[in-house]
């Protein structure tokens, strides 16, 4: 394993190290994302109709937040085959995880594979939520996307942990070992 290392390790981050920490991007996110999704709506001579909760809204609630993490790790992997990575991609019951493989990238690729699910789906459950509107069944939509947007916490957690690595940094996440940075040998 060793001679796959890229370089020499300047930094490591494992799941203990970012703590609590990694959930406080969800409090902007969660704002910014229930703006955008609803601040539209209040333009309109009814702002907030069709608040009721019945089976038809918890469906679309549990069906919407479910294919949106399926979808979210989908992105992650497709954004990775595309920096060659030999991703895979785990579904379970309560969503599922994408495993990074062992191939270094640069902190542009590993960010860019970070916010691309936030960034292409938080305008599409926006669009979706305007689009139902006149229809009554908006918010739960609208509630599905803040909830996901929200829970892109770790995501942009790594992204602004990673805009302090030293620039030309290489990252190396493999499952289970923590995410580890390295620059590269033929940087000095
Ligand atoms: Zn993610």
């Amino acid at each position: 394993m060793t001679d796959r290392l890229p370089g020499e390790e300047i930094a490591r981050l494992s799941g203990r190290d970012m703590g609590f920490g990694k959930y406080l991007p969800g409090v902007p996110l969660l704002l910014f994302a229930l703006a955008a999704h609803v601040g539209p709506l209040t333009a309109t001579d009814w702002p907030l109709t069709g608040l009721n909760l019945d089976l038809t809204r918890i469906a679309i609630i549990a069906l919407v937040t479910y294919g949106l993490m399926i979808v979210h790790e989908l992105i992650h992997w497709v954004v990775l085959q595309g920096w060659g990575a030999r991703a895979r991609i785990r579904f379970g019951f309560w969503g599922g995880q994408v495993l990074t493989g062992d191939q270094p990238m640069t902190r542009t690729q590993f960010a860019m594979m970070l916010l691309a699910p936030l960034v292409l789906l938080t305008p599409l459950t926006c669009a979706l939520t305007w689009w139902l509107y006149p229809s009554g069944i908006w918010w739960p939509v609208a509630l599905a996307g803040t909830a996901h947007a929200a829970g892109c916490c770790v995501d942009a957690y790594l992204a602004a942990w990673m805009t302090r690595l030293p620039a030309g940094s290489l990252i190396v996440n493999r499952y289970p070992e923590p995410l580890r940075v390295f620059r590269p040998a033929n940087v000095s």
